[in-house]
């Protein structure tokens, strides 16, 4: 059962969701060919330790507890990357979600970015992402149940010839990175049939995180336990925000400090 959040737990919630914004900016600065992940891995890293946060990706259970702050993804990397020594090179284009702990509330937000100048498939892959994730903000507002907002993002992605990953989902967030509900960015069998869906009312805060691939929706995991690959290789791009429902309409609460958005 998803729980509804007052006014006053929006607004610590907002200031968690201002510094995984924050965190975001410090890596955008950095963003160059040669710079390796493991590098803006210890930005976010240092930025959220300076600022009393906890990081909430580092220690998240798994076959192997996630080693780092942030995960990196890049080109065919669909999600959950682990930084390392690898370096950024001219036309890849890098996923960085990471998430932050502000007096025992959440904030969790991603987006991908391109190193230099990348390939037109690739960039229209980024736009169509970036913009399946406004289009579910903008309407929150105005459908009154998930599967309206997921059937209107599936068709927006397929209209465009790219795929919807079905094999990760947003998810409720608040006290805990992962709450109910469950955010699937496609209308699945289950959800056709009224199981998952649920109710768009004030108070809600999900993160709501589009996955899409050039080629096919399948992901395979690497023997990293973590890194997540499409499994026909091609390139996969992901954006998320941290979306409280208000009284007022939609507020995202992993915006920059004058309600930028990615
Ligand atoms: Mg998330």
């Amino acid at each position: 059962m998803e729980i509804l959040r007052s006014p006053r737990e929006l607004a610590e919630m907002r200031k968690a969701g201002l510094l995984v914004w924050q965190a975001h900016q410090r890596v955008v600065a950095m963003l160059r060919p040669g710079v390796t992940t493991a590098e803006l891995d210890a930005e976010v890293d240092r930025f959220f330790a300076e600022h009393h946060a906890q990081p909430l990706f580092k220690g998240f259970p798994g076959a192997v507890p996630f080693p780092a702050s942030t995960c990196i993804s890049i080109n065919e990397e669909v999600v959950h990357g682990i930084p390392g020594k690898r370096q950024l090179a001219e036309g890849d284009i890098v996923s960085v979600d990471t998430g932050c702990k502000l007096n025992g509330w959440c904030g969790d937000a991603a987006a991908t970015y391109a190193v230099g100048r990348v390939a037109p498939e690739v960039r229209q892959l980024m736009d169509v992402a970036k913009n399946a994730l406004s289009l579910a903000i903008a309407l929150l507002d105005r459908c009154s149940r998930w599967s309206q907002v997921a059937a209107e993002m599936e068709a927006y992605v397929k209209k465009h010839r790219l795929s919807v990953v079905e094999a990760f989902v947003g998810h409720g967030i608040g006290r805990e990175m992962h709450e109910d509900p469950q955010v699937p960015n496609f209308v699945g069998a289950q959800m056709r049939r009224g199981h998952g869906d649920f109710r768009l009312a004030p108070g809600l805060v999900i993160a709501i995180e589009p996955m899409v691939n050039i080629g096919t929706k399948r992901v395979r995991t690497k023997a990293d336990h973590w890194t997540q690959v499409t499994a026909d290789g091609r390139p996969s791009a992901h954006f998320e925000h941290t979306v409280a429902l208000t009284e007022n309409g939609p507020w995202v609460l992993t915006a920059g400090p004058n309600g930028e958005t990615w």
